[in-house]
């Protein structure tokens, strides 16, 4: 924390980068260490490499986004990516090999390629982000309060993930002293969900399958295409499919424009999924994890539903020994 802060002091200009599709945490993340550091008057960069969605638009700074890589900026700092190829075009093997680099993250599968990483296992990246300015005795202000709590609110589903502790909670309500409405803030990023949404979810919902004790559905571009959708529109579906009774893990697989399958993970408690997404090239955080793979969506299907049931036999067996062997 000292030593991340103390290159933000003494840098003039700065460059922030989050994730290829942005979610809450990483826009929010970005946008709050962009508008403060322009508040202690540096000169600062805020970058993303995929737009930014409609519904994260309402948040100051959010209209200063670019998507081009560095150039001359001093110090790069990256929030809420947990390995570097996560920054899509934005990276620069030269830029980023001659300029010191602050990692700031949450993912366990952080691959701390940062001259500096401030990798903790909380329940976003905005928290470290708000640590860091109180550590810089630069409280949040309302535009940076509300851009925090947007990642906060978004990487918990409203404080509804297993990891969420009263250390939360405190954050939350330290941020809301700031002058931020909780229920505008909720009612602005969960209950204006597009139509394209909610025809996604129908279609995906109407055709999803179970397996054992695994849960998925499957989206193609046709799918995309009929309701207009944009890959975050899928964002939040397997968490619905996650939730359903006697489920241990649930997938969401997505056809991209490119014709890759992106897959989104979530476990039920006692499970860690995040081994099989970075085996399969991905990462993230034990019950919620993603990766990209090539091949048809039969093909993704098949892998990935395999390497799933193992590891969910593996650790099921683990378990149950250390249940069978305990007094
Ligand atoms: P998602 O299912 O897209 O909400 O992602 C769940 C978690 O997995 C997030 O913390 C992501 O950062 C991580 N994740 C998703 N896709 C990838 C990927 N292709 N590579 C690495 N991490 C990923
Ligand atoms: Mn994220
Ligand atoms: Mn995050």
């Amino acid at each position: 924390m000292a030593s991340a802060a103390r290159y933000l002091k003494a840098a003039q200009s700065i460059y922030i980068a989050c994730h290829v599709m942005p979610d809450g945490d990483a826009v929010g993340s970005l946008v709050a260490l962009g508008l403060t550091m322009q508040r202690l008057g540096k000169s600062c960069t805020t970058a993303c490499a995929d737009p930014v969605p409609a519904k994260y638009r309402f948040l100051a700074g959010v209209r200063d986004v670019v998507s081009r890589p560095p150039a001359a900026e001093e110090i790069l700092v990256t929030v809420d990516v947990n390995a570097i190829d996560r920054l899509g075009s934005l990276y620069d093997e030269a830029i980023f090999h001659s300029r010191p680099v602050i990692n700031v993250d949450h993912h366990v599968t952080n691959t701390l390629f940062g001259t500096v990483n401030l990798v903790q296992p909380l329940p976003s990246s905005a928290e470290i982000v708000y640590a860091l300015l109180r550590h810089l005795k630069a409280p949040p202000d309302k535009d940076v309060a509300a851009a925090l709590l947007t990642g906060l609110l978004t990487d918990t589903r409203c404080f509804r993930t297993g990891n969420v502790t009263a250390r939360q909670l405190r954050t939350a309500v330290a941020l809301t002293d700031a002058g931020i409405s909780l229920a505008e803030l909720t009612e602005l990023l969960f209950n204006r969900e597009p139509a394209s949404t909610i025809c996604l979810w129908g279609q995906a919902l109407a055709s999803a399958e179970t397996q054992g004790r695994v849960i998925w559905t499957e989206i193609d571009r046709e799918m995309m295409r009929r309701c207009r959708a944009s890959a975050s529109d899928a964002d939040g579906l397997v968490s619905l499919l996650a939730s359903t009774m006697g489920v241990d893990a649930a997938l969401v697989l997505r056809e991209k424009d490119d014709g890759r399958i992106e897959v989104s993970m979530r476990a039920g408690p006692g499970w860690d999924i995040s081994g099989v997404a970075m085996q399969l090239g991905g990462g993230g955080h034990p019950r919620a994890a993603g990766c990209t793979v090539a091949g048809t969506m039969a093909a993704a299907r098949e892998r990935v539903l395999s390497a799933v049931e193992n590891a969910l036999r593996e650790q099921g067996a683990v378990s149950s020994q250390q249940t069978a062997g305990s007094p």
